[in-house]
């Protein structure tokens, strides 16, 4: 891909090869700003296109096509070049290019239509955060505060003939308060702090980066064309592992992109970027999703959600929907699985899917969590023995092991239910924050004779020898497990692997999601000990499940 001089510089060739190798950028211009020439070191900053392509492509394509540079670095270079080819001989500036951070501009007229430009990149010898003065930097990771953010959003939107409009990218550490939870103040910090620094490491020097509030940082990016691409990249690189004081923490990352349009202010813009991301982290974290109408209809229908989730509880309008679990072997009900729903007053039914994740996002999953078990126990207590009620934890309710050791046995006492007849599950997810604290809380919940049990295993990447560390009495096969069974594939070694494991490590293993009695065979050929699913039952209501144990569960599946 090198440029060399056209014919008409041939003359000058021994000239153009002591320019190949200087440590500038240096390029020749023709009248109507094309690219003649570009020396190696233009060539590594900008790729202009292999010369055979294009022997003489305009700079404003090749400077858009490298980006390199920020939008308005590129547009200032432009215009400086525009000023020495059209008009005067030599023309020479100081390019701003971010904190610490400038570009010299050198244009000199060579005659013969052509112009030379040298471009000399500077950078101070202090580091970029460091020259921020106290008002716009952030203490704890030396990056911008939002007032930095806003004064650059300022300054970036001024550039109103900029090509490309700069974008913002709003990132949240999804669950930053079970980490300061887990690691205190101090080791929280020192998370926030490498965050920062890869933040540094992994954007430009043009692009300005700042935090915002507890867990939040962004990245002004002026030129907004590749936000997508860097969002991903950052979300890659942020949710790797972190070594913070000898322990290992992983985060997820949600980010929000928001273009800027014309005449917006900062604080608009923020916003427009905190709605896609606040988007981004309700599909579960990990993720980008990028503003736009359809999100700004969705996010205030979620901000309604959130508010009308607040009173679902005090309205009324939450219940609990049972669905049996069967013995693999007899078909019999061995207990019920207890299902949170909401009916709301004009959206109907919302799926727990959906809310049970807003609920633990804006804090209202304690109260709801507690509400359910105590009335699970209360209903599980009027059933025959020994049927068991499972009920399933949130990450919240696990976070806070004492409160919640405090409620279950409270629920168990207000119905009189003995503790062994109450199974807990919860989600893989809820176990991968402080394993310490959270391995005591269940053994003092198992000690107290409750029984415990892993949901959705497979969903995730927790390995079984993982699994073994925690004192669980069944895992439950996630639903996507068992739709592996119907490809021909599979049919079964990976199912019947786990459950051979499980049942080696002395577990009850559950299979969940069962709708076909192809999956019903295989799983009881492989080893599961319980099924659930809508072969079997769809959730029911309190009031359905004396009948549901009056009539034999074996009929309706057998062949
Ligand atoms: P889960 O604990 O894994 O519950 C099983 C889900 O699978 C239920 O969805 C159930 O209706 C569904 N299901 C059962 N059999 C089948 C089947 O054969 N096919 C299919 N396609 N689905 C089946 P549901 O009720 O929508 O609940 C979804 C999730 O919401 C639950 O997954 C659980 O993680 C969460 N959840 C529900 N209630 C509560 C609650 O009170 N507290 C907490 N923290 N989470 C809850
Ligand atoms: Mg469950
Ligand atoms: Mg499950």
């Amino acid at each position: 891909m090198s440029l060399t001089l056209d014919s008409q510089d041939q003359t000058d060739a021994l000239g153009a090869r002591a320019l190949e190798r200087m440590p500038y950028t240096i390029l020749i211009l023709d009248g109507d700003l094309r690219l003649r020439f570009a020396n190696a070191m233009a060539r590594e900053r900008l790729e202009p296109p292999a010369r055979e392509d294009d022997p003489a492509p305009p700079l404003d394509a090749v400077l858009d096509r490298s980006g390199r540079m920020s939008g308005d670095v590129r547009l200032r270079i432009m215009s400086c070049c525009a000023a020495v080819v059209h008009g005067r001989d030599r023309h020479d500036a100081l390019l701003a290019v971010a904190p610490g951070q400038t570009i010299a501009f050198h244009g000199r007229a060579l005659g013969d239509d052509r112009w030379m430009i040298v471009l000399e990149e500077r950078r101070a010898a202090i580091a970029p955060g460091s020259i921020l003065d106290d008002a716009h930097r952030d203490s704890v990771t030396d990056l911008g505060n939002r007032l930095h953010l806003d004064q650059k959003i300022a300054e970036v939107a001024l550039n109103e003939d900029q090509e490309q409009a700069p974008a913002i990218l709003m990132f949240d550490i999804d669950r930053f308060r079970d980490i300061n939870d887990r690691m205190g103040r101090q080791g929280g910090d020192a998370l926030l702090r490498a965050v920062a620094g890869r933040l540094k490491r992994a954007t430009r020097d043009a692009d300005h980066i700042a935090r915002l509030e507890a867990d939040r940082f962004a990245v002004l990016q002026s030129n907004g064309e590749r936000a997508e691409h860097l969002a991903a990249r950052l979300i890659d690189i942020l949710s790797r592992p972190y070594l913070i004081r000898g322990e290992l923490a992983t985060i997820a990352v949600s980010a929000g992109i928001a273009l800027a349009a014309p005449g917006q202010t900062p604080a608009a813009m923020v916003e427009n970027a905190s709605l896609a991301r606040m988007e981004a982290k309700q599909a579960g974290g990990n993720a980008w999703r990028r503003y736009g109408r359809n999100l700004a209809d969705r996010a205030r229908s979620r901000q309604d959600l959130e508010a009308d989730l607040h009173k679902a509880l005090p309205l009324d309008q939450l219940s609990i929907a049972y669905q049996p679990r069967v013995n693999a072997r007899s078909f019999a009900i061995t207990g019920f699985e207890a299902l949170a729903r909401w009916t709301h007053p004009v959206r109907g039914a919302v799926p727990p899917g959906l809310f049970i994740p807003v609920a633990e996002e804006i804090g209202v999953i304690g109260p709801i969590g507690e509400w359910v078990l105590r009335h699970a126990c209360q209903t599980a207590a009027a059933w025959p023995e020994p049927l068991t009620v499972s009920v399933n934890v949130a990450a919240r309710q696990l976070a806070d092991g004492r409160r919640l050791i405090t409620e279950v046995l409270e629920a168990l006492r207000a119905a009189a239910l003995p503790p062994r007849r109450l199974v807990l599950e919860f989600a893989e997810a809820a176990l991968t924050h402080g394993p310490d604290e959270t391995r005591a809380t269940l053994t003092a919940l198992r000690d107290h004779g409750v029984r415990l049990a892993l949901d959705d295993f497979g969903a995730g990447d927790m390995s079984l020898r993982q699994l073994r560390t925690f004192p669980f009495d069944a895992v439950s096969l996630d639903q996507s497990l068992i739709r592996t069974l119907d490809s021909a594939a599979d049919s079964g070694a990976t199912v019947r692997a786990v459950a051979t494991l499980g049942a080696g490590l002395g577990m009850t293993v559950i299979a969940e999601g069962v709708e076909t009695r192809h999956q019903a065979m295989i799983l009881r050929g492989g080893g599961c000990t319980e099924m659930q699913g809508f072969l079997f039952s769809r959730p029911v209501t309190e009031m359905e499940i004396p009948a549901l144990l009056a009539r034999d569960l074996s009929r309706s599946f057998t062949p």
